[in-house]
């Protein structure tokens, strides 16, 4: 995909999917964007824009002065990678409080931010997450926005997860503000399902691609302009056409079709967590608008039962945390499903729990 006169029509492709998802989200005309290896990457291209941006000579220099990030308590670990990647160092990550929901506190931003610059560091960059690991809570990227525009740092958000939710009117002002941020990332292959990989990262400006990705290299850009050589934006050199895989999903249902996936997977979300919350041998831990639905059955320690399910060979589900809690993490992200696979879901839960009453009482459970 590095150029056109490599890629041909491939790179139209490529623009075509980043044009309609820029114009879905309300970036302007000088927004373009490109296809990572992931959203990890995404995250680590969005790291390396904002660091150029506050210390511009760094591409040939390093860093010249003590560069801080944000993000939050529920955020996916490779902010913490990517920390250590771009020389900002995890200890220069700072992990913002969360409310009840999981979300990100904009006013606990604000005083970390200030209490950084009175330290003498240099506040480049917020990465607000829409749909966190395990809750799948959005940060309120307007009232985020308010901050990152006073003091003048780059946001990113990451939709890693669930930003596909602006293919759905239903759903989509769950990203409110987004069209503020300076860049955007979704992978189509979560919520979408496409096959891996088909991660989009959306930036603004394009210029911020091109100060901190271009590089000069007479073997390869030798026709044709900038805008038709994907190389001078990419972070890899070649690498596949991720889009296309996406395009012709797109062009098969339509804009109709992706809404219709996003918004089966909410409805099924809305059947598993209405299950939980009337059934009183189940501790529901999630909210409305997510599509991971956290809960724990009769008590029974979540990791020993996913692991039981799993050793025996019955279903796979994982377990998180959130704060003092831990529970099993089911998630709806298949839009394959439907109402009735959710609820045989717990049957299948149910009927292990009491086919095995001997072995959890062998492990200290108490049922
Ligand atoms: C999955 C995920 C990522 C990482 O994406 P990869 O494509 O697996 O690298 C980043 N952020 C969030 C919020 C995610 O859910």
């Amino acid at each position: 995909m590095y150029t056109y006169k490599v890629a041909g029509p491939q790179v139209g492709i490529e623009q075509e999917i980043i044009r309609q998802s820029c114009n879905l989200i309300g970036y302007g005309l000088q927004s373009n964007g490109t296809f990572p290896a992931g959203g990890s990457m995404s995250n680590y291209m969005a790291l390396i824009m904002a660091r150029y941006v506050k210390d511009p000579s760094c591409r040939e220099n390093g860093m010249t002065k003590p560069l801080v990030m944000y993000t939050s308590k529920e955020s996916h670990y490779s902010n913490a990678k990517n920390a250590s990647f771009a020389g900002i160092g995890k200890n220069n990550i700072r992990y913002v409080e969360t409310d009840e929901k999981g979300r990100m506190i904009p006013a606990n931003l604000e005083v970390q931010i200030e209490l950084d610059i009175q330290n003498g560091f240099t506040p480049i960059f917020v990465n607000a997450t829409a749909g966190t690991t395990v809750l799948g809570a959005f940060d309120p990227i307007d009232k985020i926005a308010d901050v990152t525009e006073k003091y003048n740092m780059w946001l990113h958000v990451d939709g890693a997860y669930c930003g596909s939710v602006l293919f759905s009117d239903a759903k989509k002002h769950l990203l409110n503000g987004v069209e503020r941020s300076d860049s955007f990332s979704y992978n189509a292959h979560k919520m979408i399902g496409t096959p891996l990989t088909c991660s989009v990262i959306l930036v603004k400006d394009k210029k911020h691609l091109h100060n901190s990705f271009s590089n000069e290299a007479d073997y390869l850009y030798q026709t044709d302009g900038d805008d038709f050589n994907l190389g001078k934006t990419s972070f890899q050199c070649g690498r596949r056409n991720d889009a296309l895989k996406f395009w012709t999903l797109w062009k098969s249902i339509g804009s109709n079709g992706l809404e219709k996936i996003i918004n089966q997977q909410f409805e099924l979300a809305d059947v598993a967590r209405n299950y939980v919350a009337n059934h009183p041998d189940y501790t529901l831990y999630s909210f409305e608008d997510s599509i991971s639905i956290c809960f724990n059955y009769k008590n029974i320690d979540p990791k020993t039962l996913c692991t039981l399910l799993y050793g025996h060979q019955i279903t796979v589900v994982g377990f998180g945390d959130f704060r003092e809690d831990t529970f099993i993490r089911f998630v709806t992200i298949n839009a394959t499903n439907t109402e009735k696979d959710i609820l045989n879901f717990f049957t299948v839960l149910e009927e292990f729990v009491e086919k095995n009453s001997a072995i959890l009482k062998e492990k200290h459970v108490n049922l």
